[in-house]
């Protein structure tokens, strides 16, 4: 069986493309680039998922469509960036030297912001995966993984936050993990190992 993913982040893509085993792969869809993208406008990622995967489905009869809304949540910063993961630098105007990526700005954003508060640096990933078809939930999972703030970037695998995000059982940040390992641990691999049993069932 054969999901879409309706995203277009790279580093989402390659985790998904790992999740493949003989019976569902998960692919991106096709065309995305080209539709226009719903605002995530809901205060949680279950709202988020929810409303991405409805609102491609409509677009795509008779296909199931996976939404995954994910992010960071720091408790020094009392849950933040959470839901604003991927615009939290543009959020908090933050003014990063030229040529730095958007994964870049956001995590110069986050050891500046964590720097003027003294403490532990505990934080989650959090992933909610939704499926939908014809615009109509048909299922959803959730996923965390907890881990620490470094202040300072280790390893270049990964996407996003995953550079300073260390784990601690592991001694590794996220992009020290390849993406086969990082599945095992992350929050988008919790998520999809109770989603993707759903499928197989059917
Ligand atoms: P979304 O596309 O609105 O779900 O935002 C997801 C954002 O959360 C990404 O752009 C990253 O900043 C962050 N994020 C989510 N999952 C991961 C991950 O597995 N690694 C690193 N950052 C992540």
């Amino acid at each position: 069986m054969t999901l879409y993913i309706a995203t277009t982040n790279p580093g989402k893509l390659r985790d998904f493309a790992a999740a493949a085993n003989h019976t569902i792969t998960i692919e991106p869809l096709p065309g995305l680039k080209e539709i226009p993208a719903p605002p995530e406008d809901e205060p949680t990622f279950e709202g988020n998922a929810r409303l991405k995967a409805i609102y491609y489905s409509r677009l795509v009869p008779g296909k199931i469509i996976l939404a995954d809304d994910s992010g960071l949540e720091v408790d020094a910063l009392n849950g933040a960036p959470g839901v604003r993961s991927a615009r939290y630098a543009e959020d908090s105007n933050f003014a990063a030297p030229s040529g730095v990526s958007t994964d870049e700005r956001n995590n110069l954003c986050l050891l500046e912001a964590l720097s003027k508060i003294p403490g532990p640096r505990t934080a989650r990933y959090h992933c909610v995966l939704a499926a939908a078809r014809d615009g109509e939930i048909t299922a959803m999972a959730h996923g965390t993984v907890e881990g620490e703030i470094l202040s300072a970037p280790r390893g270049t695998l990964g996407f996003g936050y995953d550079p300073l995000f260390y784990l601690p059982e592991q001694n590794k940040t996220m992009a020290e993990l390849d993406a086969q390992t990082k599945l095992a641990f992350s929050h988008r691999g919790r998520a999809l190992a109770t989603f993707v049993p759903l499928f197989e069932a059917n």
